[in-house]
């Protein structure tokens, strides 16, 4: 098949280039020991923050609707696939939120999509203002608006404003940034963002994938982190992470709501998720609603392996979340710390190396989760001492 050769070709360039991503297999259910590849490691690279992929009430939930609502939606939502069950989850999301209304989609990705894509079109006298550390998902839904985009510089205030001054004669603005910058566990200035979208009157979309659950009363996100409810126009969220299930949602005012029930691509065109990630959903909103304690539990374990961490010596960034950046700056060294955590001391583990960040700023990227024990964490600590004296990391 001489047409397909091209593809072999790329396979090789990624392989030659150290760009070809080697996918591990997991045996067994997410949590802080897993099975991967016959071998029984502990997992530090999971955005399963509060432990509740496997979680007893969360399962039971999801066997609960399998046997009073079967496996499948059957249709896209607003044709035949709208059970009680997507209306619960989307209101018990808005409360959850402080928002008074969510639109439910199939993934993170698929909310970033359907709604960046419907709030601005190319037809439109209008521009995104995006943050350059956006996730995929937002860049994909900016290419399928089709509206033209504007980049403003990491965490820079100044530039935001110079990019919003460059375009005030637009009719619709709207600001987009993640919230959490997952690579390094910085957060985005929502409160001097509001005041310039307030200024310019832009819209402000933010994208909370890795502040639900973890930032904000009993994990309610940055927004209510920085108490900006009415401030903050577009509260995208995932349910795959902390939530530990799938599915995504945007939450805002009412009408902008309507508008994306009617107007969202991947709400129209691709069926609804099924009744027991939904329940299972629901059921993970209601765990959070009734207590903080993980929410609690996963900040002490994060407090107690960042601070063992930066005692030993290593640099964490700016890291304001449970994602911790153990900055080793050279790729290979980081790519052997990733590849000898996993050989000699049982750690899952991944080393993030350019082009995923800059060169020069290779580093691991440790998630702990609500899920693992203090004796698991002091386990990390132990075998990055070790491996940073073996490797001459540390003097
Ligand atoms: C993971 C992630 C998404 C996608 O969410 P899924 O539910 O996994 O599709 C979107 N945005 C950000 C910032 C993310 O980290």
């Amino acid at each position: 098949m001489a047409k397909l050769d091209w593809i072999r070709e790329e396979l090789k360039e990624l392989k030659d280039k150290g760009l070809y991503v080697t996918i591990r297999k997991l045996e067994s259910s997410q949590g802080p020991w897993v099975v991967v590849d016959g071998k029984r490691v502990l997992n530090m690279c999971s955005n399963n923050y509060l432990g509740l992929a496997a979680h007893p009430k969360i399962k039971e939930a999801a066997i609960r609707a399998i046997l009073d609502y079967g496996v499948g939606a059957g249709a896209v939502r607003t044709i035949a696939g709208t059970m009680e069950l997507h209306v619960e989850l989307e209101e018990k999301l808005a409360k959850f939120k402080k928002r008074e209304a969510a639109i439910l989609f199939q993934s993170g990705y698929n909310a970033n999509l359907g709604a960046l894509s419907a709030l601005l079109t190319k037809k439109d006298n209008g521009v995104f203002i995006s943050e350059e550390l956006n996730h995929a998902s937002i860049i994909d839904g900016m290419r399928l608006s089709g509206a033209p985009k504007v980049i403003y510089k990491h965490l820079d205030m100044e530039d935001l404003k110079k990019k919003l001054e460059e375009n005030k004669d637009k009719e619709k603005k709207i600001i987009v940034s993640d919230g959490v910058f997952s690579m390094d566990g910085d957060l985005a200035p929502l409160p001097e963002m509001a005041e310039l979208a307030e200024q310019y009157d832009a819209m402000l979309y933010i994208d909370d994938a890795h502040g639900e659950g973890v930032l904000g009363d009993s994990g309610r996100g940055i927004v209510d982190h920085f108490k900006l409810h009415d401030r903050v126009d577009f509260e995208m969220g995932t349910l795959s992470k902390a939530f530990g299930v799938i599915g995504g949602y945007v939450a805002g005012p009412e009408e902008a709501i309507e508008y994306l029930r009617q107007r969202g691509r991947p709400f129209l065109f691709s069926s609804a998720p099924n009744p027991p990630d939904v329940a299972a959903a629901i059921a993970a909103v209601e765990i959070l609603q009734h207590s903080d304690e993980l929410v609690k539990k996963l900040w002490d374990n994060t407090h107690f392996l960042q601070n063992g961490l930066r005692e030993l010596g290593y640099d964490l960034g700016n890291t304001k979340h449970p994602i911790t950046p153990v900055m080793l700056y050279d790729e290979k060294t980081a790519q052997e710390f990733s590849k000898r955590l996993y050989d000699e001391y049982n750690i899952f583990a991944q080393a993030i190396v350019y082009p995923t960040v800059p060169l020069g700023t290779a580093r691991i990227r440790l998630e702990p989760s609500a899920a693992h024990s203090k004796e698991d964490l002091q386990y990390v600590l132990d075998a990055f001492e070790d491996l940073g004296k073996k490797t001459g990391f540390l003097k």
